[in-house]
């Protein structure tokens, strides 16, 4: 037999979703476990959301739409992103993708040629670097520290950059970290941006999320515009993950090539879809943003309890957690995590894998009485 591709070999599945299935498997078969895997909203769709879709249907909106989106939906980002973020977009800068994963994929595959370099700051979600190598490019890891509470710093991010590097790719609010950057932070990062050239590939996903300071576009800073590519969506800000929808945001000419990824690829994402996310611009989730504010309240005060080494999050619904104290040369945290799922009803996610060895993550996504029942398992297995 010939041989198959070597870079997508080289690439391990998706862990988050991996061990999301798993765990969600024991649960199905019947384990006492709770979850505090994927990323993935507890609440329901919005109704307004779904009856738009169910009208959809019955309207017999079922057929192609434009490759990028309907242009009502792309009209509605592009109000979004005015109001939200103060920026000024035009419909064609905006391309409709199967959830922030496809955006994604589209934007590395607009700007990067193969041996490109992109800037990764890690600890960072599991699927950047393996899309970034399926075209051919090399993820470049800078790491940031939980004492610069998970913020890049200047001189690492300038030891990094060679000619080859293209783009910096960062997530913020962040996942797995929970970091929020601020506003010296993106300043520091639109000047080096400016000064060596790249793109910043700014993934917004959870920028509803924020407990403590403000989400700041990093696109609405002077000059920064025209080098910006946005990523967003629909999964996390109003609880649509199932539904597949995301979006692009990048100046004419990369939304042009984007475009054409995607009309080759997957063509538009499902017609109804479209209608049900154009449904939820209008459809205000400011009450899932209050509970996860107190669910970050309830499980950093629990961890802190129990004497927990983590970072208390300022956004997204994630906190890491430092476990080397419980791993031995034999234990590594993923053998840790299989243990406490086996032993102690309790599914967590091991950090590794989004570079921070050592580290579990735990998603709050989950109701205040699951937080409860699944800390107080893990503080009285570990603690
Ligand atoms: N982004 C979420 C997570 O990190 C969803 C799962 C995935 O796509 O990786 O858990």
């Amino acid at each position: 037999m010939r041989n198959i591709s070597k870079t997508v070999d080289a690439i391990e599945s998706s862990l988050t979703l991996r061990i999301d299935s798993k765990a969600k498997a024991m649960k199905k078969e019947g384990k006492d476990l709770v979850l505090f895997t994927a990323g993935e909203p507890d609440f329901d769709t919005p109704q307004a959301v779904k009856e738009a879709a169910i009208e959809a249907i019955n309207a017999n909106f079922t057929k192609y739409t434009k490759s990028s989106g309907i242009i009502e939906l792309r009209e509605g980002i592009c109000e979004k992103l005015k109001k939200d973020n103060g920026l000024e977009y035009s419909p064609d800068e905006i391309v409709v993708s199967n959830g922030g994963k496809q955006a994604l994929f589209n934007i590395f595959g607009a700007i990067l040629n193969p041996g490109d370099e992109v800037i990764v700051l890690t600890p960072a979600w599991v699927s950047y670097s393996p899309q970034i190598k399926m075209w051919k490019a090399k993820p470049t890891e800078v790491k940031t520290y939980p004492e610069n509470d998970y913020l890049p710093q200047e001189e690492d991010l300038e030891k990094a950059i060679t000619d080859k590097t293209k783009a910096i790719l960062f997530n913020s609010p962040n996942n797995p970290t929970g970091a929020v950057y601020d506003k010296r932070t993106l300043e520091m990062l639109a000047h080096i941006a400016q000064k060596h050239d790249l793109y910043i590939v700014a993934d917004e996903v959870y920028e509803k999320m924020v407990y403590d300071l403000p989400h700041i576009s990093i696109a609405s800073f002077d000059g920064m515009k025209e080098r910006t590519l946005i990523i967003n969506g629909f999964s996390k800000s109003h609880a649509m993950t199932g539904w597949r929808v995301g979006y692009s945001v990048a100046s004419l000419n990369i939304s042009k090539q984007i475009s054409k990824i995607q009309s080759h690829t997957t063509s538009n994402i499902n017609s109804i879809t479209q209608k049900a996310a154009l449904k939820a611009l209008s459809v205000d989730t400011k009450y899932m943003m209050d509970e996860y504010k107190k669910r970050r309240d309830l499980i950093s005060d629990m961890l802190s309890n129990a004497n927990f080494k983590f970072f208390k999050p300022k956004g997204a619904f994630y906190v890491m957690v430092n476990m080397t104290e419980f791993l031995t040369d034999e234990k590594n945290t993923e053998d840790l995590c299989m243990e406490l799922m086996e032993k102690a009803g309790v599914a967590l996610i091991p950090a590794d894998a989004f570079g921070a060895k050592g580290f579990v993550r735990i998603s709050f996504a989950t109701s205040q009485e699951l937080i409860k029942k699944g800390i107080n398992r893990l503080i009285e297995y570990l603690k």
